[in-house]
């Protein structure tokens, strides 16, 4: 079978949906192909930065996104024994955003607000079970082979977003190389119900976090907390058995009972990224093109970022403009991705797994001082917000 559309979009995650929905809303069809039958609900995403929701605002879906989470004003680095800590205001960088807080929600429940989205619009065509095997390209079209049902079905377009995310296939057709590399350990998260923000009052809903034998994070969601760890000084990856998790858990908070653990999982992290997010008529975005630790949560906020400038330029290259634009879209969005999103991802990771108390107690002052001037500091949440990013990018031509 073969079925012609604008643009062929291959994976239906957070980047490949809110391309189809810009492209729509552009008045550009799209088919978008996606190999699950449903969105999954795995832990993924949760921190949604400012300038993200004044994309998602742009595009109709912020408001029902931001009901199913809780924002957070403020974002600090704590010890949690000695209890110290610093705080970062957002509110400093409200001339700036719509959006002066994060959201702190599930990836998983953004999908269905965009499929609503983008069924209305009457221009995504959508296919789930639909696994691309190989995608081609000539001088005036693209192709896309899929199995739907045990079936091969031929899709074609003018342009493809390459959109499916670390294991792109689209992105092997095209012969890139993921460059960079895997960090030795992976990192544990684990959620649980218990109500940290009643027993430690010092929390604000995102945390950088220390105890005193561990490091990681602790974000506040809806209805549970999200905790990660890194592995210690010398040992493996963290064992997911009950007495090891607990025990990490009890470094958090000593408490006589023991906690419910809702999920917890071990995920491998990597820094990498392709040479060039285009080769023709097909172009990458989001974990296609690159990949980074979640520290700081700057995957799927800058993936949706590089949705929402390539939909702008493959509107305008359907509607008559020179496809040179695509090469402005690496341009743009490469640079940033290497500078601001892996290069900070990888800073925080540092930063946070120091263990000599003397360095943590230097950077506490380091950030103590940052943050008691408030143009540096707001300079530093600029960019951590993604937003200095943005316009290092919008400045490229
Ligand atoms: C534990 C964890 C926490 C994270 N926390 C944050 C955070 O707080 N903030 C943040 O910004 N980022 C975070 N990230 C990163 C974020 O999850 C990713 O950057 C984001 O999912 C990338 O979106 P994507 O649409 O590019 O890819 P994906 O979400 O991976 O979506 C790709 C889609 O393509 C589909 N697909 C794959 N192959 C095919 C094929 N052959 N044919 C058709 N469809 C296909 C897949 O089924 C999938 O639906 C986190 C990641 C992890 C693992």
């Amino acid at each position: 079978m073969v079925e012609r559309n604008g643009v062929v979009i291959v994976g239906a995650g957070p980047v490949g949906l809110v391309s189809a929905v810009c492209l729509a809303r552009a008045g550009i069809p799209s088919v978008l192909l996606e190999a699950s039958p449903e969105t999954p609900r795995d832990l993924r995403a949760s921190t949604v930065h400012p300038p993200t929701l004044d994309m998602l605002d742009e595009i109709g879906v912020a408001d029902a996104y931001i009901k199913l989470g809780v924002t957070t004003d403020s974002w600090q680095v704590i010890h949690l024994g000695t209890r110290e800590r610093v705080r970062f205001d957002l509110a400093s960088i409200k001339d700036h955003t719509r959006h002066p807080y994060r959201l702190q929600c599930e990836q998983y429940n953004l999908a269905p607000i965009l499929f609503e989205h983008a069924r209305a619009s009457g221009l995504v065509e959508i296919h789930l079970g639909a696994e691309v095997t190989d995608v081609a390209q000539d001088d005036d079209k693209v192709t896309a082979r899929a199995t739907i049902e045990g079936n091969l079905h031929t899709f074609e377009g003018r342009y493809l977003i390459g959109a499916d995310g670390a294991h792109s296939v689209v992105r092997r057709c095209l012969g890139l190389p993921l460059e960079g590399f895997t960090y030795e350990h992976s990192t544990t998260l684990i959620t649980t119900p218990f109500r940290f923000e009643d027993a430690i009052p010092e929390l604000v809903g995102a945390n950088y976090t220390w105890t005193w034998l561990d490091a990681g994070s602790m974000f506040r969601l809806r209805d549970e907390w999200r905790c990660t760890f890194y592995p210690r000084p010398g040992e493996a990856d963290v064992e997911l058995t009950d007495d090891v998790i607990e025990s990490r858990m009890q470094g958090i908070l000593e408490r006589d009972e023991p906690y419910e653990v809702r999920e917890k999982r071990n995920y491998k992290i990597h820094q990498r990224i392709v040479p060039d997010y285009r080769k023709g008529r097909i172009v990458l975005a989001g974990d296609a093109a690159h990949v980074t630790p979640p520290t700081g949560g700057l995957g799927m906020n800058g993936g949706i970022h590089d949705a929402v400038n390539l939909a702008d330029k493959l509107a305008r290259v359907c509607n008559g403009e020179s496809d040179d634009l695509l090469d402005l879209y690496t341009r743009q969005r490469r640079p940033v991705a290497v500078a601001e999103i892996l290069a900070q991802s990888h800073q925080n990771r540092i930063r946070m797994q120091l263990w000599d108390p003397e360095q943590r107690k230097e950077v506490l002052a380091h950030m103590r001082g940052l943050a008691a001037d408030p143009e540096r500091s707001k300079q530093m949440l600029l960019r951590t917000s993604m937003i200095e990013g943005l316009r290092q990018a919008a400045a490229v031509q």
